[in-house]
């Protein structure tokens, strides 16, 4: 049976990279009825953030990213790659160095001056049997360094790159086995992958030059190779390497912004797999029936913040469409940007209005803020452009009486749900448009001041949403307050 797997490094928040990782490996098992295991790479002490693993396990099952396996943690495998390394030395196909770090970064530095390419210089290789028991017995540290065939090609087909091949003598006699006793990640890995049976290491690109290195592993072994499928690196917009100084890249992050889960996997599928159709909404068992290895690209895929906002302003509008159980959770979860607690009506009519407007949830807390307290704005932002004061304290009187006139109680034009919010538009459009054109007023001269009136903002949602919003006595005491403010 196929095997994938996901095998974070718990170095702190789930990186955008690595969560695309996680989910190409899992679209990969469902689509193929392969098993999907997690492994926690441990093994660099020095990077070890506490906690991180939870963290990395929580994410993923928000995003419902599910595995059959594990977690398995290198930390708790360390005999077994002690074993398997004893076995190269025995073999001798890797040795021990007791090279100090003083004469290694001496030995680079000189490495460096002549312009060579650093890499260790076999100082240790030759030691004397007796010489190498008399060190290890007066227990002085020490690594084990993989010995390198010379002058061997290795070849290897990654599915996505094509054939890689390089020689030995262009590669480092790779340290294994730390001094601490911890495997080296590239030790652990291919031990890893081959004790727990996975069959296809879906990975990023940045892994593609270590795995000459691993292949080499695996011959020395004698195990079967798995197949390797790199994924392409993401990229900033300046198609930089996607990094943190540009913006958001911890998962996390934007589950905390309010991104729903489902609308950045549908996002990220896209970042290095293409279905070459047009369709862009994909639901993840959409995605597990069209994923296809063969539709991985090379090119680096770029990471664009505003491509997700559409893709999440575009969940959000379908679900607050669909009226079904997620839209009750979302507005569960809207509720939590506003600074009162809301009767359901008028929740709902904010946050329908708000929601249609929005990149993600947690904008909700600065796009409302108007609605619950009028910001304090310039007089002069009530008068549009091609009008001026008198026109605008006609047009504004005009609105006051016309909203005067339509009474509040039982009546759809405040009180109605969302279903009314089209007809609410077209009322004041048309009837509020009328009186307008009776009195000799341009539109700009009454809705322009109107609107701003009501929101107090250079932009905002249309009048008739702000006065469903607000209501007719709100909606009028703002009305005056404009007027007040232009001085009559
Ligand atoms: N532990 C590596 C990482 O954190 C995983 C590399 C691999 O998948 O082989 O990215």
């Amino acid at each position: 049976m196929n095997k994938v797997r996901f095998a974070p490094s718990p170095t702190g928040y789930l990186h955008i990279g690595g969560l695309r990782t996680a989910l190409y490996n899992y679209l990969f098992a469902k689509s193929n009825k392969a098993k999907f295991l997690l492994r926690i790479e441990d093994t660099d002490q020095t990077r070890h953030v506490k906690d991180a693993d939870q963290q990395i396990i929580e994410t993923l099952k928000t995003f419902g990213i599910n595995f059959d396996e594990g977690p398995f943690y290198q930390s708790q495998r360390l005999e077994i790659y002690q074993k398997y390394v004893k076995q190269l030395i025995k073999e001798d196909k890797a040795y021990y160095c007791f090279c100090t770090k003083e004469r290694l970064d001496e030995m680079r530095k000189k490495q460096i001056s002549e312009k060579r390419i650093p890499k260790y210089d076999r100082h240790c290789l030759n030691l004397s049997k007796e010489k190498i028991e008399e060190k290890l017995k007066n227990k002085e540290p020490h690594v084990i360094r993989l010995r390198l065939p010379d002058n061997k090609d290795i070849i290897f087909k990654d599915k996505v790159y094509g054939e890689i091949k390089i020689n030995s003598k262009d590669m480092d006699d790779q340290v294994l086995l730390k001094s601490d006793g911890y495997p080296t990640y590239h030790l652990a890995v291919v031990v890893d992958d081959h004790e727990m049976d996975v069959t296809h290491i879906i990975r990023g690109e940045e892994w593609l030059p270590s795995t000459p290195k691993h292949i080499l592993l695996y011959q020395m072994f004698n195990w079967e190779t798995p197949e390797f499928i790199h994924l392409p690196l993401l990229l900033n917009p300046d198609k930089s390497k996607l990094s943190k100084r540009q913006g958001d890249v911890a998962a996390e992050e934007f589950l905390n912004k309010g991104y729903l889960p489902e609308a950045i996997l549908n996002y990220i599928a896209f970042l290095g797999w293409n279905p070459k159709t047009t369709k862009e909404i994909y639901s993840v068992e959409e995605l597990i029936k069209d994923f296809d290895i063969a539709k991985i690209n090379k090119a680096g895929a770029i990471f664009d913040i505003e491509k997700l906002n559409w893709f999440n302003a575009e969940y959000v509008r379908n679900i607050v469409k669909e009226k079904g159980e997620r839209y009750q959770k979302l507005l569960a979860e809207a509720k939590k940007y506003f600074p009162l607690d809301l009767d359901q009506n008028k929740l709902e009519n904010i946050f329908i209005v708000l929601s249609s407007r929005l990149n993600y949830l947690s904008e909700l807390e600065e796009s409302s803020k108007f609605i619950f307290e009028l910001p304090n704005y310039d007089p002069q932002m009530l008068i549009f452009k091609k009008s001026d004061q008198e026109k605008t304290i006609k047009g504004l009187k005009l609105a006051q009486l016309f909203l005067t006139g339509i009474p509040e109680k039982d009546e759809p034009f405040w009180s109605e749900g969302p279903k009314l919010y089209q007809n609410l538009n077209e009322y004041l459009v048309d009837y509020f448009g009328e009186k307008i054109k009776e009195n000799d007023l341009n539109p700009g001269d009454a809705f322009w001041p109107l609107r701003v009136a009501l929101s107090g903002l250079d932009k905002s949602p249309s009048p008739a949403e702000i006065l469903w919003i607000l209501g007719k006595k709100e909606s009028l005491n703002r009305i005056n307050i404009a007027l007040k403010k232009l001085d009559t």
